[in-house]
């Protein structure tokens, strides 16, 4: 088997046409010609390597978010529209729907959260453990859902993953410790964690950096931690 991930980054995360995002070049006949070209392309051995998830493209519009590429996300990955915004809605523990080819969520959720989830997603529910391939399917043996891989013929059940950075929501409680991964940065410097509805500060906390804190105060979804060493 070959074994040529690239362990850094992530690889071919971006769209492999990038035309794609921009209507305009659509219809580019440069375009078409690249398009041609690349179907004449023999298949490349690794079906990782054509395989890319489309980057996601939201914004927030007053106390919503929209995810713009929603549609060609759930299509990209072969997955029903209804499981994926399933899992969106539960990973971010808001409510919200499907509008079209976009998705509209309650709440203010940032870019980088949103892409975060997509790949997770990804990891649990269409990436073959086994051989690492996207050529799966997702089935129902008697209650267990099951990943089905088409490539390898190897089959996994789906992981109920409940966090690795992000804990669930009930574990919010005054005294709790958790583990997180800080998203972003406050206005004043603090380190920022959003985790459903919540808002965790974390001080001194940067971006990428992964820290242990004690949760002190509660007040509606603001949350206020101190750090522990970890
Ligand atoms: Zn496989």
């Amino acid at each position: 088997m070959l074994n040529s991930q690239k362990a850094s980054g992530h690889p071919a995360t971006e769209a492999f046409l990038p035309g794609r995002t921009n209507r305009k070049t659509m219809v580019d006949p440069y375009e078409t010609l690249l398009k041609k070209a690349y179907s004449h392309v023999t298949e490349p051995t690794e079906a990782r390597e054509r395989f890319s998830v489309p980057e996601a493209r939201s914004y927030i519009e007053g106390k919503t978010t929209v995810l713009e590429n929603f549609a060609e996300i759930a299509d990209t990955l072969r997955r029903d529209r209804d499981h994926l915004m399933k899992f969106l809605l539960g990973e971010l523990g808001t409510a919200g729907k499907i509008d079209g080819s976009r998705a509209i969520f309650n709440g203010k959720f940032e870019p980088g959260l949103i892409n975060s989830l997509i790949k997770s997603y990804t990891e649990d529910y269409v990436i073959c453990s086994e051989c690492g391939k996207p050529d799966t399917r997702l089935v129902k043996d008697d209650r267990v859902l099951l990943l089905r891989c088409d490539a390898c013929g190897g089959h996994r059940p789906v992981r109920k993953r409940k966090a690795r950075t992000e804990p669930v929501v009930n574990e919010v409680t005054e005294g709790a410790t958790l583990d997180v991964e800080v998203q972003s940065v406050s206005r004043r410097g603090d380190g920022v964690v959003r985790m459903g509805k919540y808002i965790l500060y974390i001080p001194g906390g940067k971006p990428g950096q992964k820290v242990r804190v004690r949760i002190t105060r509660v007040s509606g979804s603001i949350v206020f931690t101190e750090r522990l060493p970890s």
